[in-house]
């Protein structure tokens, strides 16, 4: 009864007005942040392994991680302590973004890391002019390389995130089915509606992903509210909870090398070809 009656005024004053997300314009890569500033709903985790299986699947993808915490790197078994130049070095001198991308395992990914450089990212930008600007000129001059960069972003909406806004054509957020993720969709909308106004005016959502999904009540009655709150934007299947997921991180390897049949490896590849379709990217040229 008392959730119910906190859900109905959690939702009540959650306007949700989220702007589509454009072609892509010109030729070269789609350029798409996943982005929520909610912690642990699984940004890193869709990063990786969503990247990993376009890849293999013939698209050619770069990966840029802009989470000081590096995960990307550590995700995909890429040992980044003898790596000079990443994410940091892209915003601090965007004209060095080729010198930034390194290889992975997979023949048609790429990754530019992150590390704990990014920590005063913040700091080193104040004040300079188009601070929030210095990734979308890096990323430019790569995407005639690509079919997709992506961008994993930290659970903040500092400076790298306003800088990936500003690079990205459409966002991708993942959702957890959990109490309370529509007022953070409420916050995250308003800082979209900013970065139109100011910085980005075609950014606009490409897809919205229930992750950690469970096989509760609760879960379901959440995925329904956001399902028809957000119709259209959501994207199919939901990621459902699956140790295999966590595992696969910790072993360096995408889900699906590590067990593809488990329940995260069959989401994420549906997921790949779903998101394909909706983007509208042709596989490998
Ligand atoms: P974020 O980048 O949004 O902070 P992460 O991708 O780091 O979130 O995920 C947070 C934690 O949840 C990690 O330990 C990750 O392994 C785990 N995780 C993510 N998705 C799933 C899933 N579908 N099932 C089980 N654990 C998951
Ligand atoms: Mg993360």
């Amino acid at each position: 009864m008392a959730e119910s009656r906190q859900r109905r005024k959690a939702t009540e004053f959650v306007v949700l007005d989220l702007p589509p997300a454009p072609r892509t314009p010109g030729n070269g890569a789609r350029i798409v942040s996943i982005s929520n500033q909610k912690g642990g709903v699984a940004k890193t985790t869709t990063a990786i392994n969503l990247s990993a299986h376009l890849a293999v699947n013939g698209m050619r993808v770069l990966l840029v991680d802009l989470d000081a915490q590096g995960n990307c790197a550590t995700g995909l078994g890429i040992d980044k302590s003898n790596i000079e130049k990443g994410a940091h070095t892209c915003l601090l001198e965007p004209e060095q973004s080729s010198a930034c991308i390194h290889a992975t395992t997979l023949e048609k990914l790429h990754i530019i890391v992150s590390d704990q450089r990014l920590v005063d990212i913040e700091h080193r930008l104040h004040g300079m002019m188009g601070r929030e600007k210095r990734l979308a000129r890096a990323l430019a001059p790569l995407r005639a390389q690509y079919d997709l960069i992506l961008l994993d972003t930290p659970p903040s909406l500092g400076v790298a995130t306003l800088n990936a806004l500003t690079a990205a054509h459409g966002i991708l957020i993942p959702v957890q089915t959990e109490f309370f993720s529509l007022e953070g969709l409420a916050i995250l909308s308003r800082t979209i509606e900013e970065v139109r106004r100011r910085l980005n005016p075609i950014l606009g959502v490409d897809a919205i992903l229930l992750t950690m999904h469970a096989p509760t009540r609760l879960n379901a009655e959440v995925a329904e509210e956001i399902r028809s709150t957000l119709g259209a934007h959501v994207i199919e299947p939901p990621i459902r909870r699956n140790i295999r997921i966590a595992e696969a991180a910790a072993e360096g390897l995408p889900i699906h090398i590590h067990a593809p049949d488990s329940y995260g490896g069959e989401d994420y590849a549906k997921l790949g070809v779903n998101l394909t379709l909706r983007w509208g990217i042709s596989r490998s040229r």
